[in-house]
């Protein structure tokens, strides 16, 4: 029987993980630089958590949870993203008494049962960062700032960011009676999904994948238009904000993002290139989540980032990655005591932090050779009996076959301070 990966799943392969290496180490430089540091949640939580968490009346809830029953007839759900579980941890190990901003990175897996297609997985990759305690519209700018400078980092060129603002419940309640008024004598065209949507949340209607070219929802009241004085100034706010530091930006009314808990500021990091599936990064303030679920009054900000779509971009913009040379030297062994030295001076070696290949298979001098040159291993050093008789062997780099003659008691020293 052939067993193949799950749908929706892929393999990161040996040849493509120094891209993904370099891409989390660059995030988590970069957020490290901001003063944010790592948190690492579990992979499952409790069912209600997504539930209270991410918003019910979301496609994420509703319909693509990873939800089952554990053997102790617990209900668990595979985190379909980060943000949940990290305000859950804020609550939970009293960080809601830190002082403020409490800021805190992930790199995480998330599971969605999704329409697999290009961009789109049933188990994908994220990076995140939340920040609580800050309410002003200097957070939103400086985690907008983030992910510009993560994508200059990579050297990534331009990719449009879009803003908006969806308010706060206050203005959010006037306004859906608005959007209802305008919806209510056109709900026998809309899909089923907006039928249910129409009561429990209409925001979300703007929002429908399947409604999304109708004139009705492209001429719908715009939120943007209906702000309280304190939203609007607080958008006013991140706009001034992002144009002091020199970050352009587009206002798109249409953003609502997928999930329920967004207050005020939301906003998308789009590319052209990545189909369908334009948004590599999305994000915004959450200033109901924490009391949502069972914390105090918390404001909170943050954004998560496709990182199958930022790479797909990546590639797309033919941004170079380089593979770095893990292994430096190859010893090629030409008998049993040359292989007795090879094996210790590359214990050594790689004691001291030089990465150095040795023959595992048994192989003759001349394929050990062929190895070493489809490895692309950059310096190759020969081990004979001779070279152990004279004490000395030659360093080659292969680039241009120049040779570099060392005496055996120095080759530790040299290879570290040299390759
Ligand atoms: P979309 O509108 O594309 O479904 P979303 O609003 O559901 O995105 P978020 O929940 O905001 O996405 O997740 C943040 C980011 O995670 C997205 O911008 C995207 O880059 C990435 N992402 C979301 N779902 C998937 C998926 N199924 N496969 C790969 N990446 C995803
Ligand atoms: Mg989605």
């Amino acid at each position: 029987m052939k067993i193949s990966a799950p749908k929706g799943t892929r393999d990161i392969l040996p040849a493509e993980m120094y891209k993904w290496h370099r891409a989390a180490k660059t995030f988590a430089d970069v957020c490290h630089m901001y003063g944010y540091e790592e948190i690492r949640i579990p992979t499952f939580e409790d069912t209600n958590l997504f539930q209270r968490g991410v918003g019910d009346t979301t496609d994420v809830v509703q319909k693509e949870m990873y939800t089952f029953d554990d053997k102790g007839g617990r209900s668990i759900t595979l985190r379909p993203e980060g943000t949940a579980g990290v305000v859950r941890s804020f609550i939970e190990n009293g960080m809601t008494s830190m002082p403020s901003p409490v800021r805190m990175f992930y790199d995480i897996t998330a599971f969605r049962y999704e329409n697999v297609q290009k961009g789109r997985y049933r188990e994908f990759h994220q990076f995140g960062l939340e920040a609580f305690g800050s309410e002003g519209p200097k957070i939103d700018v400086e985690i907008i700032s983030i992910v510009n400078v993560f994508f200059n980092k990579m050297g990534l060129k331009h990719i449009a960011l879009h803003i908006n603002s969806i308010g706060c419940p206050k203005c959010r309640a006037a306004y859906n009676e608005i959007l209802k008024d305008h919806f209510r004598p056109h709900m026998d065209s809309m899909c089923d999904d907006c039928k249910n949507r129409f009561e429990r949340n209409p925001l979300r209607m703007i929002d429908c994948k399947a409604d999304a070219e109708k004139d009705i929802v492209k001429n719908a009241p715009r939120l943007i238009d209906h702000l309280c004085d304190e939203c609007r100034e607080h958008f006013e706010g991140v706009k001034k904000g992002l144009e002091q530091i020199g970050i352009d930006y587009t206002i798109d009314p249409n953003i609502v993002r997928g999930l329920d808990y967004y207050t005020r500021t939301v906003f998308e990091f789009v590319s052209e290139n990545v189909g369908t599936q334009g948004t590599i990064c999305g994000g915004g303030r959450y200033d109901g989540l924490v009391e949502s679920v069972g914390g105090p009054h918390v404001p909170g900000i943050g954004f998560a980032m496709g990182v199958e779509r930022f790479l797909m971009e990546a590639e797309a913009q033919e941004v170079p990655f380089e593979k770095p040379d893990y292994v430096k030297v190859y010893f090629a062994g030409m008998s049993d005591a040359a292989s007795a030295f090879v094996a210790k001076t590359c214990y050594e070696l790689r004691s001291e932090g030089v990465g150095c290949e040795q023959d595992l298979c048994g192989r003759a001098f001349r394929a050990q050779m062929k190895y070493a040159g489809k490895a692309g291993i950059p310096y190759l050093v020969v081990v004979g009996d001779d070279e152990l008789a004279s004490g000395k062997v030659k360093v080659k780099k292969m680039e241009d076959g120049s040779e570099t003659e060392v005496a055996v008691s120095e080759l530790v020293s040299y290879c570290k301070n040299n390759l």
